[in-house]
C-alpha cells in the first residue's frame, strides 16, 4: 500500500525556495546574455587590425562584420580568417565560462534559496501555532463551561414547573448555549486541524458509507433518505479526513434539505481522478453566495434567518482538508432545485 506524508512546512519552504531560485536565475541568465552580446561585440572590434576597425565604425557594430569580404582589400583573406578564428575562440571561451558561472549560481542559488526560504517561514509558522494554539485553548476552556451550562438548563427544565414566560427565556437560553458550544467545538476543530496528513490508498465507496453511517440517524429524523452509489474506486486520501469532509456535506445537506427528500452520495471517474458528490433536493443556493460560501463564518441571509445551528465554518473546514489531499471542492447549484458538491480526488491505481 502506498503511503505518502505530506510535512507541510517542508514542501511550503521548497516551493518558496523555488522561487527565490527562479528570481536569482532568471537575473543571472539576462545578466550574461547581456554580458555576452556586449562582450562578444567588443571582442570582434579589439581584435580587427586598425584598418578595419576604422572601416567598421561606419557599419553596423558587431563581430560579424569581420566576415564581409571586400571592406578592407589592404588585408589579405588569411589574416581576415584568423581574425575570425580568433574572435570565434574568445566567443566560445565566453560562453562557456558563462554556462559554467550559471551552473555554480544554480547550485550555490538553490542552497542560499533553502536557508533564506526557511528563515523567512520560520517566523510566519511560529504565529500561525501560536494563534491555532491559543484558538484550540480558548476554545477547550470554552467548552466545559458551556456544557455543564447546557446540563443544568436541561435538569431545570425537567426538574422544576416554571411559568410559561420563564419556561420559553430558558429554553431561549439553552438554544444560545448550545450554539456556543457548537461553535466552540468547530473552532476546536479548526485550530486542530491536522498539518501533516497521511495519504493512502482507500476505497472511496467504503469512505462514503463509513460516513452516510454517521449521519443516518439524524437524516430518517428529518423523514430523509440517503441513497449511496458512490464508485468503487481507490483514491490517495487520508480516510479519516475524506469521511469528514463527506459527513460534513451531509449534515448540510441535511440541515438545509426539504423534509421526505432523497439525498445521494453517487460520483464518477476518469482517467486521473475519482469524483464524489453529495447532492440534495434542498432549496439551493443563490448565485450571489456561491463564491462566498466556503469563506470562514460566511452564512447566506436566508441560513441566518431559517437555521439558527451553523456558524459558517463546516464548508472552509472542508476545503481545507480536502485540499491537504491534493484534491478540491466544487459545488453546483440551483435555487429551488438543490446543490451538488463534488469532491475531486487523484486514483490511486497502484496495486
Ligand atoms: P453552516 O452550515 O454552519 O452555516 P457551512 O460553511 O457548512 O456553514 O456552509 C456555509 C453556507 O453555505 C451555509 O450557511 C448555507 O447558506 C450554504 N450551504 C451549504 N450547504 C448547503 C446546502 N446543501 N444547501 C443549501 N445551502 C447550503
Amino acid at each position: 500500500m502506498k503511503k505518502i506524508t505530506v510535512p507541510p512546512s517542508r514542501s511550503k519552504t521548497v516551493r518558496l525556495a523555488l522561487s527565490y531560485l527562479a528570481i536569482i536565475m532568471v537575473l543571472g541568465v539576462a545578466f550574461s546574455i547581456v554580458f555576452y552580446v556586449t562582450s562578444s561585440n567588443e571582442l570582434g572590434q579589439q581584435l580587427a587590425p586598425p584598418s578595419l576597425r576604422n572601416n567598421a565604425q561606419h557599419l553596423s557594430p558587431g563581430p560579424d562584420f569581420i566576415n564581409t569580404s571586400g571592406i578592407n582589400p589592404d588585408n589579405g583573406t588569411s589574416e581576415t580568417a584568423y581574425l575570425q578564428q580568433r574572435v570565434d575562440q574568445g566567443r566560445n571561451n565566453l560562453m562557456h565560462k558563462l554556462v559554467v558561472l550559471n551552473i555554480i549560481t544554480l547550485l550555490l542559488g538553490a542552497g542560499l534559496s533553502y536557508y533564506l526560504a526557511r528563515r523567512t517561514l520560520e517566523p510566519i509558522e511560529a504565529a500561525m501555532d501560536a494563534q491555532s494554539r491559543f484558538a484550540s485553548d480558548a476554545s477547550h476552556e470554552l467548552r466545559t463551561p458551556l456544557t455543564v451550562m447546557q446540563i443544568e438548563i436541561e435538569d431545570a427544565l425537567r426538574r422544576f414547573e416554571l411559568s410559561k414566560p420563564v419556561k420559553k427565556l430558558v429554553e431561549s437560553n439553552l438554544e444560545e448555549v448550545k450554539h456556543l458550544k457548537g461553535l466552540s467545538e468547530e473552532l476546536l476543530r479548526l485550530a486542530r486541524q491536522p498539518q501533516g496528513l497521511e495519504l493512502q490508498s482507500v476505497w472511496a465507496d467504503e469512505v462514503a458509507s463509513i460516513a452516510m453511517n454517521r449521519v443516518v440517524k439524524s437524516a430518517q429524523a428529518k423523514g430523509m433518505a440517503i441513497s449511496d452509489t458512490s464508485p468503487h474506486v481507490q483514491v490517495l486520501a487520508d480516510k479519516q479526513n475524506l469521511a469528514q469532509v463527506i459527513v460534513i456535506l451531509l449534515d448540510n445537506a441535511i440541515k438545509y434539505g426539504t423534509h421526505g427528500t432523497t439525498i445521494h452520495i453517487e460520483g464518477h471517474t476518469d482517467n486521473k481522478h475519482a469524483y464524489l458528490a453529495v447532492r440534495d433536493e434542498g432549496p439551493g443556493i443563490e448565485r450571489d453566495d456561491l463564491p462566498h460560501i466556503f469563506d470562514r463564518f460566511y452564512r447566506s441571509e436566508q441560513s441566518r434567518k431559517q437555521y439558527s445551528t451553523g456558524h459558517g465554518l463546516g464548508l472552509s473546514i472542508a476545503q481545507t482538508l480536502i485540499n491537504q489531499q491534493h484534491g478540491s471542492i466544487a459545488v453546483d447549484s440551483t435555487p429551488g432545485k438543490g446543490s451538488t458538491f463534488t469532491i475531486k480526488l487523484p486514483i490511486n491505481r497502484e496495486k
